[in-house]
């Protein structure tokens, strides 16, 4: 028995038109006008919805120990939201620990993923630099895990300096890999959070204070120029400054090799968030923080003009109550992170292409493709191909919503959207085939993730 989804309007990175996609098992076997059903072929209508390709969060953190406790969602919730909103694979950072061997983490990360529901890789975090792990990368690359983080914040926990990062690019460029960057020059956050500190200037506004632009603009900077020290590319994780993205302008027009990613909180909120009273602010509390309103349409440029490739969240969400409050005295213990998997497709559709700020197809493109090409997925994720996995989410785009902690399939008590309006919501999400959502109600199967062994990143075919 195949699944036909017929005559609806599919959207691929490069192109929209109305066609029929045949599904047999887990992939896609046709697409074209009018396609022949037999009998015992299962027929789903599609007409005046959007066929897009399953959505591809390259940017998460499900069940991790952070800041004394452990984020609230684990891969079975954090897989079934990203499932209800589009996403059909994510790739989860693994962090190991120091002076262990990096293959002990992906065994860890590996047990922990077994509940996942949507598709799932990992990258590999290296908090710390030396002989050892540079051993160890070729055979991580070999595991299917090909990209790899470093941290130029979190002084005195994952930080690593100039000397490692030249180091990490030398080891994983050379095996394939693409280096992943947290651009926020960690001594500067340093140095201010002990000044607020020691004026007892604690409340989560003094995080944001903390935090400026010029720490992201100044290790952007500095990325892109280690990145042609060493010849290597370059991705930069959750840009969220104009001041940084004016560097990955000018780096992409020298024709560097630099790729970034936003998310959608860095387009659609901004830092007066902080100042609500009574310690609201802690919500979202993250790093790096939001900006300046000013910041946000130019964020939108730099991404609807090419600049920035992806849009994934940095998912790591912290209950208000239990968690978060664990800064009450001070926002230098505020778990950093906020839930929004379930959120990112549905805000980009309705915040980009619903409001003049982007095409269709650079909509797939940030959500889906890109994502799939520069971490080793691509054809058989991220787009609709014949012989690629059938990931595919039926989208109506004219289905009314408002996102909110209440209706969200988030395991945490407050949205960082909440009462934002959306027009356009997935009716169903095919994975590999199977329906995981179907009309708009969640269908999916417990274990029905797969671990996905990725190809090389850091290429876009
Ligand atoms: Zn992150």
């Amino acid at each position: 028995m195949a699944i036909i989804i017929k005559g609806g309007t599919v959207v691929t990175a490069a192109d929209v038109g109305i066609a029929d996609v045949r599904i047999e098992g887990e992939t896609i076997a046709a697409i074209g006008r009018d396609l022949p059903a037999k009998k015992s072929d299962q027929v789903v209508s599609a007409k005046g919805k959007y066929v897009f390709p399953g959505g591809i969060d390259v940017h998460t953190h499900f069940e991790l120990p952070f800041m004394g406790t452990v984020s609230a969602d684990d891969f079975r919730t954090g897989t079934r939201a990203a499932l209800c909103g589009g996403t059909t694979t994510i790739i989860d950072f693994i962090i190991p620990a120091k002076g262990k061997p990096l293959a002990e983490a992906v065994a860890a990360w590996q047990k922990k993923a077994k509940k996942a529901v949507a598709d799932f890789g990992f990258h590999m975090a290296l908090p710390e630099f030396n002989e050892a792990v540079a051993k160890e990368i070729p055979s991580i690359i070999r595991k299917g895990v090909t990209s790899f983080k470093c941290f130029m914040a979190y002084k005195g926990a994952l930080q690593i300096d100039d000397g490692q990062l030249i180091g990490v690019f030398n080891a994983v460029g050379k095996n394939g890999g693409l280096v992943m960057v947290h651009a926020e020059n960690g001594d500067m956050i340093d140095v201010l959070t002990k000044q607020f500190t020691a004026k007892g200037q604690l409340t989560p506004e003094y995080h944001w204070r903390a935090h400026p632009a010029l720490a992201e603009e100044e290790a952007v900077h500095r990325i892109i120029e280690l990145s042609r020290f060493t010849d290597q590319p370059i991705y930069i994780v959750h840009l969220s400054s104009a001041d940084g993205l004016e560097k990955v302008k000018k780096a992409v027009a020298k024709g560097y090799k630099v790729f970034a990613e936003t998310c959608p909180q860095y387009l659609l909120l901004s830092a007066d968030l902080y100042l609500k009273p009574k310690f609201e602010g802690a919500k979202w509390v993250m790093s790096p923080p939001l900006r300046p309103a000013d910041h946000l349409e130019k964020m939108w440029g730099g991404l609807s003009r090419g600049y920035i490739q992806t849009v994934a969240t940095d998912h790591c969400s912290f209950n208000f109550k239990g968690q978060k409050d664990m800064g009450r005295d001070t926002f230098a213990k505020i778990p950093n992170g906020i839930p929004s998997i379930g959120d990112r497709f549905n805000l980009l559709y309705t915040y980009g292409v619903g409001k003049g700020r982007m095409s269709l197809t650079r909509f797939v493109d940030v959500a889906c493709t890109a994502p799939a090409k520069l971490f080793g997925m691509y054809p058989k994720k991220g787009s609709l191909v014949v012989g690629g996995d059938a990931d595919l989410v039926i989208f109506d785009p004219a289905a009314k919503g408002v996102v909110s902690a209440k209706t969200s399939q988030h395991n945490v008590d407050y949205s960082a959207y909440e009462g934002m309006k959306l027009k356009g919501l997935p009716v169903a999400v095919l994975l590999r085939g199977k329906f995981a959502v179907r009309n708009g109600k969640y269908v999916g199967k417990q274990g029905a993730g797969q671990f996905i062994a990725r190809g090389p990143s850091g290429k876009m075919v």
